[in-house]
């Protein structure tokens, strides 16, 4: 058996963590490969490392001396080397790091150097050996991740160390610079890793138990979703939902390995599994999370006749698709069409795509209207079960919420209804109450 764990910057933020993950490691043999990220904030108000290595790039862009930001940092590191009592001198590295931000060694590196100092000392700790992702983890020349280079380059490389720390974040790009993955990064190299390995259990520690039911900043104290399919947790996070870094999914996901999203202050509880099929669910709550997001616009298209006229719907979605842009649904009538856009999308192009779609399919009536909220009802046991749409239906419905539209795809995964965005939070709050007892 053999896990990969990544612990996110919260939970290496200090000495008192390093030591509970030291402790969540050695208590599983498995737990072979680590992946850590900077450390993160220790208090509400406290800053990111990630946050202040970009801080001492921007003021080294502006000729200004990085010196007392980049003794903070140093302060972060050697709080947590002192603290643990480890026999380890960072100093030589303190020197070139801050030289080469000074000599513009670029953004990403210096992003970069908080997980590679944060890992070398969690393989001081912990005993085990330090694996560098720059010569293994790959970019293409066009800064696009190069999945299959790292992957055979990584295994190759992980193959030679039993047990190994590997910093998240980063890897570099065909003439060698650093090159880092968007913010959350760490998530992703976690990921890349356990394809690698081809480990049995991809495990990320966090600071919550897991994914849950629906937004703790809308619902009171959701529930942990205790089992989710990959296509349930692309549903939710596509709507918002966050845990995890959405590209994180990916290279797990093709290699069949479960992730298990757990809490490194919490190691009792048994977190969120992430899985490619499961078949069973909770019969007394057929849903498995909600999800949803302000910011929609619903462009709607009246033309008497509009059904029998072949080509219609192409010229429509031709107008959006010339200004580069995606839509969101597409719910239809027999004389009517609507496309649902993001309205921060449309903003500056509305003008433009209804000239568009007038002068090709010459409409009766058009308009864009701003103010829709998107809400996604997302369980894979909806498809066994009769009545959901109805539950939640009933549950605005009480709650005098109008819903503008519905849309439901056949593979019955998930159910998406927009409401006005004042109705927003009222409407994910009663639909929570109506599936979760
Ligand atoms: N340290 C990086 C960030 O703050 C990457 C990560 O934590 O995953 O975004």
């Amino acid at each position: 058996m053999t896990k990969v764990v990544k612990f996110g910057g919260s939970s290496l933020a200090d000495a008192e963590h390093f030591r509970k993950v030291k402790e969540i490691i050695e208590s599983e043999p498995s737990r072979r490969y680590v992946v850590p990220s900077a450390p993160g904030k220790r208090y509400k108000d406290d800053e990111k490392v990630t946050d202040l290595l970009y801080q001492c790039y921007n003021l080294s862009v502006e000729g200004e001396p990085i010196d007392d930001l980049f003794d903070r940092i140093i302060d972060r590191y050697d709080s947590i080397v002192n603290e643990l009592g480890l026999d380890l001198d960072l100093s030589d590295e303190y020197l070139h790091i801050k030289w080469s931000i000074k000599h513009h060694a670029g953004r990403d590196y210096a992003a970069s150097r908080g997980e590679y100092l944060n890992g070398k000392i969690l393989a001081a700790y912990i005993g085990y050996d330090f694996v560098d992702p720059t010569m293994f983890i790959k970019f293409a020349d066009d800064g696009v991740f190069d999945t299959d280079e790292t992957d055979s380059l990584l295994s190759v490389k992980l193959a030679k160390h039993e047990r190994a720390v590997i910093p998240g974040f980063y890897g570099s790009m065909p003439n060698g610079t650093i090159k880092t993955f968007s913010r959350g990064g760490s998530d992703i190299t976690g990921s890349i890793v356990a394809r690698a390995v081809m480990a049995d259990l991809y495990e990320n520690w966090t600071d919550v138990d897991g994914f849950l039911m629906a937004d703790p900043r809308v619902v009171d104290s959701p529930k942990v979703i205790e089992t989710i399919t990959y296509k349930e947790l692309r549903e939710l996070s596509y709507m918002g939902a966050t845990v995890l870094h959405e590209d994180a999914i990916f290279p797990v996901r093709s290699a069949g390995i479960p992730i298990n999203i757990r809490n490194t202050n919490n190691p009792s509880s048994k977190g969120t599994m992430i899985v490619p099929i499961s078949e069973s669910y909770d019969p007394s709550c057929v849903i498995t999370g909600i999800a949803g997001k302000r910011g929609f616009s619903v462009i709607t298209i009246e033309k008497a006749m509009m059904n029998s006229e072949t080509g219609f719907g192409r010229k429509v979605l031709e107008a959006i698709e010339k200004e580069n842009l995606s839509f969101e649904h597409l719910p239809s009538g027999i004389d009517t069409m609507c496309v649902i856009v993001g309205t921060g999308e449309i903003a500056e192009c509305k003008e433009r795509i209804v000239d568009r779609i007038c002068s090709s399919v010459t409409p009766d009536v058009i308009s864009v209207e701003a103010g829709l909220a998107l809400i996604a009802v997302v369980g894979r046991g909806m498809v066994k079960a009769k009545g959901t749409a109805f539950r939640v239906f009933k549950a605005c419905a009480e709650s005098d919420i109008n819903i503008k539209m519905i849309d439901q795809g056949s593979s019955e995964l998930n159910i998406i209804i927009g409401v006005e965005e004042a109705d927003f939070e009222r409407a994910l709050k009663a639909i929570y109450a109506e599936f979760v007892k």
